[in-house]
């Protein structure tokens, strides 16, 4: 009887719960996932997902009855078990109308809708934290992700060679760093540059782009350019990725390829930082307001901004040197 797992947080939150799909496939086998329409093509290619069912809740299938004409759907495969990594009303409600027997999911919240409620514990990584419900062990399943052929190669078409990848968009405002343009045509004097991120990245990508230039190294704005598995391809190929606190941070972890992260107004112990040994976490100290909220603001709301704008270009150079990305591919 076929198990469903629901996951329909943030495209990060969906990266990080691609150990617990491995944890659950290697006991019940591969897993059916209920999944946001972004993360739905990430998670068709991994080998522990027999089944993607998008579920657009914020468009064509939003509402009470977006939940209830899913339900009646799942109602037909006849799942004998559901585990809900994320803690939301919704969720809990598609399981129990889908008439799953069997509802997994962690303690709090309305867990009174599960029939098993298991402690989500407050600290270690969010990997490990969600592999918990599956009680699997901590560090056997990292995250993975499984870019096609073809994903590959539109990646591969956009630049050959060693390159380092910046990811310098974020959702919340306050989470991006500003200096990416000075810290591109600084390693544009020694490596090529990709810029990666979506549509919305484009102007910013364009401005990085254009301070490599002077150094005459190669640089390519991919932003809006390839689809979310092509974008991991690419940073699966680069010989380090700098980025914010964001999803580009977890889509590097899945595919193995070095992190150097800048945290602002969050912290690694809300449990997603890198997780790969030798990447690095950077942050400021010392700020009495640092961290200031858990998702990070859209703006600063003291209006200095100053745990980015003190994290310098130097050291993330620094950073990036002593992963020895530059030195090994240069
Ligand atoms: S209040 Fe402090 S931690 Fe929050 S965004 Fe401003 S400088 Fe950063």
């Amino acid at each position: 009887m076929p198990t469903l797992v629901i996951q329909t947080a943030f495209l990060g939150d969906v990266v990080l719960t691609t150990p617990l799909l491995a944890a659950l496939a290697a006991r019940h086998g591969p897993v059916d996932v209920v999944t946001t329409p972004i993360a739905a093509p990430l998670l068709a290619t991994h080998p522990a997902v027999a089944q993607v069912i998008p579920y657009d809740k914020r468009g064509t299938d939003r509402g009470w009855a977006g939940v209830r004409s899913l339900a009646g759907r799942l109602r037909g495969a006849r799942y004998e078990r559901a585990y809900l990594p994320h803690r939301s009303l919704r969720t809990a409600t598609l399981a129990l109308l889908a008439r799953i027997p069997s509802r997994i999911g962690f303690s709090g919240g309305w867990a009174f809708l599960y029939t098993e409620a298991r402690p989500k514990p407050r600290t270690g990584h969010e990997t490990d934290r969600l592999l918990a419900l599956a009680n699997g062990a901590s560090g056997v399943y990292p995250p993975q992700l499984r870019p096609t052929a073809s994903d590959e190669q539109a990646a591969a078409a956009l630049i050959e060679g060693p390159f380092v990848a910046l990811a310098p968009g974020s959702i919340w405002g306050s989470k991006r760093w500003p200096y990416y343009p000075e810290l591109a045509a600084r390693l544009g004097e020694r490596v090529a540059v990709v810029v990666v991120g979506g549509k919305d990245d484009v102007e910013l990508g364009d401005q990085i782009v254009s301070a490599v230039r002077p150094a005459g190294r190669p640089a390519v704005n991919a932003c809006g350019r390839l689809t979310l598995r092509e974008s991991a391809a690419l940073i699966g190929r680069a010989t380090v990725l700098v980025t914010n606190d964001s999803a580009p941070l977890h889509l590097a972890t899945a595919m193995d390829t070095p992190v150097v992260a800048l945290f602002g107004p969050t912290v690694t112990e809300f449990g997603f930082g890198p997780v790969r040994a030798g990447d690095v976490a950077l942050g400021v100290d010392g700020l009495q307001c640092r961290p200031c909220s858990s998702h990070g603001p859209p703006q600063c709301p003291l209006g200095h901004h100053r745990c980015m704008r003190e994290l310098t270009v130097a050291a993330v150079l620094a950073a990036i040197e002593d992963i020895g990305a530059l030195r090994r591919r240069s």
